[in-house]
């Protein structure tokens, strides 16, 4: 609460204090988008010092690209950043733990956590499965990766989109690259993107086993099954791709959540529990929608998160989530990628694109993402975003 003294009589204004839990894509977003109101002062808590550009992160560990940036390039003014981890929410006293032993105090809460890798249940996995799914892990990558020979194998685990990127920025910084594809490989795009996928995988020298599955894993080595029997390939280094998953902080605080530990939101982006709880990106899911774990979905989340909030402050109901997805886009290497061009309900389309225009495109996607952010800092309320299809009730959630 504040006081303002005017010369003709005294004002005073409620402020409303909103806590954003995470600042990646979705929660720096929001967090910029909520400085529309001046009279709603912003804490945002994230466990790094810096917005990490995760889409970066396969590069990042191939040493192919930078993926942080400082909050005072992402954040507006005004904006208090607590580096700190959030360990519960008590969303009776409105009130979030941090690791620290501090708590916040907050009227709404943005829960904006981000997701990070799904451990698979397959021997040796909880000892010996790399990933670059998150800052964390991908540090500890880099360093295993840094310490192997040039040319040394390299086993990747899974052969969705983030499999294959980072199969592919690895075997373009050299290392013997097989992709253990589980089944499929690049299964969410049409069947022109799928060859040209396979294609520039080929290209860059990587081993494409589509039908492999990982059996076991030990410190140098993996065993697959593929055609019927098992085979043991070397890999002093073996990174699973194998999915996301939600962290377990609203699970722990007792909120609802869905089998990969995200938290169940109605069509507003309200906690189905509490009133004062928002969910953004892929910590999220809301009823009826089937938006895949992605920056492209985050960032309108982030912005309709912090709308929905906006409007609960002035007292308006806030609007269902609308938005829709453009494009799958896919790095293979520096110099290739598979540009899918998708339908509103990010199944894929007839335009593809491949090669070095792809990488291009990818390049510019990558740069726009904290472009979007960058903006928002400066003109709140100025990103926009593709609506629709609409959402009903039936639609189940995917996952990447
Ligand atoms: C290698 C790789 C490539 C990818 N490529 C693409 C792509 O091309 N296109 C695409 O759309 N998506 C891509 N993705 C997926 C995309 O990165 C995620 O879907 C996206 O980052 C989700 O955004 P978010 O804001 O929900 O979460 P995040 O970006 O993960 O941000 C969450 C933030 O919350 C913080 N946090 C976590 N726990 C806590 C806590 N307890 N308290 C406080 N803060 C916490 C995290 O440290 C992080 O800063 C890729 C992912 C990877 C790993």
């Amino acid at each position: 609460m504040s006081t303002t003294d005017t010369t003709q009589e005294i004002q005073t204004v409620e402020r409303t204090h909103v806590v954003v839990l995470g600042a990646g894509y979705a929660g720096a977003m929001a967090a910029n988008r909520l400085r529309q109101n001046p009279d709603v002062d912003v804490t945002v808590v994230n466990p790094q010092p810096f917005f990490v550009q995760r889409i970066r992160l396969h590069q990042f560990v191939a040493r192919t690209g930078e993926p942080q940036t400082g909050f005072d390039d992402v954040l507006g003014d005004g904006i208090d950043v607590v580096v700190d981890t959030a360990t519960r929410i008590d969303a009776e006293a409105r009130r979030v733990h941090l690791a620290s032993g501090k708590h916040l105090d907050y009227d709404y809460l943005i829960y904006a956590i981000g997701s990070r890798h799904q451990l698979p249940d397959i021997p040796g996995a909880s000892d010996h499965a790399l990933s670059a799914s998150d800052w964390t892990a991908a540090q500890r990558l880099r360093e295993r990766l840094d310490a192997l020979d040039a040319g040394a194998p390299v086993v990747v685990v899974g052969g969705g989109l983030t499999g294959v990127e980072i199969a592919g920025e690895l075997a373009g910084r050299g290392f013997a690259v097989t992709l253990a594809g589980g089944g499929a490989v690049a299964p969410s795009v049409g069947e022109r993107g799928y060859r040209a996928t396979l294609r520039q995988l080929g290209r860059l020298g990587v081993d494409v086993l589509e039908d492999a599955r990982v059996t076991a894993v030990e410190a140098s080595r993996v065993t697959i099954e593929t055609d019927g029997r098992e085979r043991t390939l070397p890999s002093p280094a073996t990174v699973f791709a194998t999915g996301f998953t939600a962290p377990e902080l609203a699970a722990d605080s007792g909120l609802t959540t869905d089998g990969v530990g995200r938290l169940r939101t109605d069509v507003t982006l309200m906690s189905v529990d509490d009133d004062r709880i928002v969910g953004a990106g892929d910590a999220t899911v809301a009823a009826g929608t089937s938006l895949r774990m992605s920056c492209q979905a985050a960032e309108p989340l982030g912005a309709q998160a912090a709308d929905a909030v906006l409007a609960r402050i002035a007292g308006d109901a806030p609007k269902p989530v609308d938005q829709a997805f453009v494009a799958q886009c896919t790095s293979i290497g520096r110099h290739a990628a598979t540009l899918q061009f998708t339908r509103r309900d990010d199944s894929p389309a007839r335009a593809v694109v491949t090669g070095r225009v792809a990488a291009l495109a990818k390049e510019v996607v990558c740069r726009g993402t904290v472009w979007n952010i960058r903006r928002e800092a400066a003109h709140p309320g100025a990103f926009s975003w593709l609506r629709g299809p609409e959402v009903t009730a039936e639609r189940e959630p995917v996952l990447q």
